[in-house]
């Protein structure tokens, strides 16, 4: 009886605790703990992070960091989850589902102070912030389905031993590390957690310290719903430390990482100490190839959404058109009068624009539009910081096209990760694949034309791992996500996703289990 009062005690603890997180506190959160081995718990470090709103340069939140010997604490945690307790990595598929389902119904219940959250860390606006939460929802009951439906293979042996049975299951790989970037936080920790904890592992996971608040939402649920303590941990901190640690330790088994190509260069070097299992989602500079035939407003349209959705702080962004010769002066007319036009301010207002993530990375992107005008490409719109109004708090830029850039330029080559358009020529089918592909990157592509065999035959030679034909940007838990060449390794979504987070084993039986008669003596 001392037992469960006790239990039920901590329990009133924990959510007094996190209601008194999700208060504003003078104006603003603080979060003073983390959440490690089913608990929340003081770092070691005396470093905080601030969460400042991009829409007005607000601070919203002080966070207190992590440092190495916390994230130790979460590995030693997620170890033991696995190896020793086993609870999680033991339930059956079915109670698994039944939690993952629970933790989908409960991000629904509160997707609109998640969605609130998210756009005000991010930016983004207030409805893209609702979409990322809705696909976050689907994304989980998908993966709950699917760890339900038959896994393995049964396999006609031949062999030289007797007769054989052979046959395959998957496991979980173990202790795994899921590192996320900036621009769709929530989304894209739902991308990994889903699939690493339906397939059973127990997790440590590192948001980006730009924008850790939906992240910290997403593990006060965890924690309501009563995942196994130590399956899921968090660590708030600097990627260069603590996520280089996770990325280097022989106790991690696999590391998915989402974020930079050079970032996921340095974590394939690390991950050699133990030959760790990684999964890398990198950047892009994706081409969006468009012929003369088309609906010039229909093209416009989808290549507006290719670019500018989510400020162009999108992996898989449409930042290259290459467009037919003899449509190109027309196409770029009403390219910009749209452009132009398109409304800009604070992201809860929900204007088709909102502030880059963080006023060095719109330092960042103004440097690239800078580069293109020395470079010799033409500046067709935008190019410069918005501050009309309450904009000036902000880090708002306008809707950048760049006319007549070539392959060798940096604007061209080099992901700016802001709303930034480079537009290139063709004249031939040839001309149009050639120029798709002279890219480093490999991560997604578009062909527009009305001509069915047309689209298939240039879709099938873009080198890139997510294509569209007559649209750009949509994205389904159901299909595979990845990328080619220096774009990434492995994918997420679909089945491919979930099996990205198993080992499978094959395990072979001898049928007739008689002498075997093999050697002389
Ligand atoms: P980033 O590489 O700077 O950081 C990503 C994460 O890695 C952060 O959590 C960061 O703290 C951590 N990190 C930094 N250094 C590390 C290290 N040495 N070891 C381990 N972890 C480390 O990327 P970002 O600026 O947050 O995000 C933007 C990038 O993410 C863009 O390049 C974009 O294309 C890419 N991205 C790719 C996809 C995809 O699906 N392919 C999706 C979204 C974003």
């Amino acid at each position: 009886l001392h037992q469960i009062i006790d239990e039920k005690s901590t329990l009133r603890t924990l959510k007094s605790y996190t209601k008194l997180c999700m208060n504003r506190i003078g104006g603003y959160m603080e979060y003073k703990k983390t959440y490690i081995n089913g608990c929340w718990v003081d770092g070691n470090s005396d470093k905080e992070l601030k969460a400042v709103n991009p829409s007005n340069g607000e601070v919203i939140a002080v966070i207190k960091e992590n440092n190495l010997d916390d994230v130790k604490s979460a590995v030693a945690s997620a170890k033991n989850a696995f190896y020793v307790t086993r609870q999680w990595r033991d339930m059956s598929a079915q109670e698994r589902a039944d939690i993952l389902l629970k933790i989908a119904d409960e991000v629904e219940k509160q997707a609109e102070e998640i969605a609130k959250i998210e756009s005000m860390d991010n930016g983004k606006p207030l409805r893209e912030a609702e979409a990322d939460v809705d696909d976050a929802v689907h994304c989980f009951r998908y993966y709950a389905g699917l760890i339900r439906t038959p896994t393995g293979g049964v396999y006609e042996v031949n062999s030289n031993f007797g007769r054989m049975h052979s046959y395959s299951v998957t496991e979980p790989v173990g202790v795994c590390a899921l590192i996320t970037p900036w621009n769709f936080p929530f989304l894209m920790g739902v991308w990994k957690l889903a699939p690493a904890l339906a397939a059973g592992n127990c997790v440590i996971f590192k948001p980006s310290s730009e924008t850790v608040l939906s992240t910290i939402k997403m593990f006060e649920i965890f924690d309501k719903v009563g995942l196994p303590a130590g399956t899921v941990n968090l660590i708030i901190g600097p990627g260069g430390s603590l996520g280089n640690y996770l990325a280097e330790s022989k106790d991690v088994d696999m590391l998915t990482f989402t974020g930079s190509t050079a970032v996921g260069q340095s974590i394939m070097r690390a991950a050699a100490s133990n030959v760790k299992r990684i999964g890398l989602e990198l950047g892009g500079k994706s081409p969006n190839v468009i012929f003369a035939d088309v609906d010039i407003e229909k093209a416009v349209e989808w290549a507006m959404l290719g670019i500018f959705f989510n400020q162009g702080e999108v992996c898989c962004a449409g930042s290259r058109i290459i467009i037919e010769k003899s449509i190109k002066d027309k196409f770029i007319k009403r390219f910009a009068e749209r452009a132009e036009k398109m409304t800009i301010g604070n992201s809860l207002e929900n204007y088709d624009m909102g502030p880059l993530v963080s006023e060095k990375h719109m330092n960042d992107v103004l440097k690239y539009v800078e580069l293109g005008k020395s470079e010799g490409a033409t500046l067709v719109c935008g190019g410069y910081r918005y501050t009309d109004g309450e904009c000036a708090k902000g880090f708002f830029v306008k809707p950048t096209i760049f006319d007549n850039c070539t392959s060798d330029m940096r604007i061209v080559r080099e992901e700016i990760f802001g709303p930034v358009v480079t537009i290139q020529t063709f004249e031939t089918e040839q001309e149009a694949i050639d120029l798709a592909n002279d890219t480093d990157y490999g991560l997604a592509g578009a062909v527009f034309t009305n001509d069915g065999a047309k689209a298939l035959r240039v879709i099938k030679e873009i080198r890139a791992g997510i294509t569209w034909i007559n649209c750009y940007n949509p994205a389904f838990c159901e299909a595979p996500w990845g990328g080619y060449k220096m774009s990434g390794i492995g994918r997420e979504l679909g089945t491919h996703g979930l099996e990205e987070y198993c080992e499978t084993k094959q395990i072979n039986i001898n049928l007739d289990n008689e002498q075997l008669g093999w050697y002389n003596n």
